[in-house]
């Protein structure tokens, strides 16, 4: 099957067509209180699109799992009294059902429920006829097709009107970040789709507040479109993720102090380095071709001498040696090593060839 989504602008009413496109409230909407303080004062500074969970997927059960439909007439409210859009998480055809029976703008599917394509198809079923803007959170683990796929169910449903929000992804042995964001994720899906809005969730990436103003610059450098941040009126007593919501002056104070380079297309003095790269690139690939030459060679005599393919203390040898070449030269030895357990491994592949002709 072909990968291909069909994607209109989001043209949310009222909201400016301009980077980042900022989304921010609370995690949860706990009560009418809460939620009319914290959009009030994000209303105040400029925020035009609000989000509160209204139903919340928890880890394990007895956590805050949200107030459901209760919820729904404070959203009303908030877009009554603020002139705010709203968007809520989904992830249920019955929340999808109850959202747009209360005219929530903007739906989102979880990073937990985009990992399971039954979820995404039945929420997806729910939407078929609906013109309404649908985000899909990039699912738990890094799985690009996987979140792809979430994508193209609900496209195909006739939603055109789609944007991809990346909150990181869990990893066994992170420390920093409570959802590592591995940029590269992000940056391969707007390759496949340049067109498709991508929104960085800092606050879920990070799980810290100190940690909301570093990657929302990063979003920004690498080129994302919007931005998606927890914030609360009262963020150490929040209901869920308290460690990473901050109060609305402190969002004003980080978006404030963001720097958003416009993509424009390269000017001349990149291009020039861009040709300098291209050269260096393919006099990478010819000394790569001649290096599998000579393990081709050496899988050849190895196979008269009827010796293994791999030495193993050879195979150490490269990688310390190289580790160590690569940390004089500036370079990060983990990622010189990295880059030799791949041409190792093609190595191997090629003079496992060899031996089997
Ligand atoms: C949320 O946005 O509050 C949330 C639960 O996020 P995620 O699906 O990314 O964990
Ligand atoms: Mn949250």
């Amino acid at each position: 099957m072909d990968i291909e989504l069909t994607i209109s602008p989001l043209a949310l009413e009222g909201v400016p067509e301009q980077r980042p496109l900022v989304i921010a409230g609370p995690c949860s909407a706990e009560t009418e209180e809460q939620v009319m303080a914290t959009a009030t004062q994000l209303a105040n500074n400029g925020i035009r699109i609000f989000r509160a969970g209204i139903w919340k997927p928890r880890t394990k059960p007895g956590g805050f799992e949200g107030k459901g439909v209760e919820a729904l007439p404070w959203m009303q409210r908030v877009k009554a009294e603020t002139g705010m859009l709203t968007a809520t998480e989904v992830a249920t055809p019955e929340h999808v059902c109850a959202a747009l029976k209360a005219g929530i703008d903007i739906l989102w599917v979880g990073a937990r429920t985009s990992a399971n394509p039954f979820s995404v198809q039945a929420i997806a079923d729910a939407l078929k006829g609906v013109d309404v803007p649908v985000l899909v959170k990039n699912p738990v683990n890094p799985d690009i097709e996987l979140w792809t796929g979430a994508l193209m169910r609900i496209n195909a449903a006739g939603v055109t009107r789609i944007g991809a929000i990346h909150r990181g992804f869990s990893s066994v042995d992170q420390k920093l970040y409570r959802n590592p964001p591995m940029w590269h994720l992000p940056i391969e899906l707007k390759r496949r789709f340049p067109s498709l809005p991508i929104i960085t969730d800092p606050s879920h990436m990070g799980g810290r507040r100190d940690l909301i103003a570093p990657l929302s610059q990063q979003a920004m450098d690498l080129g994302m479109d919007g931005l998606i941040i927890e914030s609360h009126c009262n963020p150490d007593c929040a209901w869920s993720d308290a460690k990473q919501q901050v109060l609305p002056e402190v969002l004003d104070f980080i978006l404030d102090r963001l720097v958003v380079r416009d993509s424009v297309e390269a000017t001349e003095s990149i291009s020039q380095l861009r040709k300098q790269i291209d050269e260096l690139d393919s006099s990478l690939m010819d000394l790569l071709t001649k290096r599998m030459r000579v393990s081709r060679e050496i899988a050849a005599y190895k196979k008269q001498h009827n010796m293994t393919v791999v030495q193993t203390t050879r195979y150490s040898e490269i990688l310390d040696k190289r580790g160590a070449q690569g940390a004089l030269c500036g370079m990060n030895p983990e990622f010189v090593k990295k880059v030799y357990e791949a041409i190792h491994s093609e190595s191997v592949r090629q003079q496992i060839d060899v031996m089997n002709k």
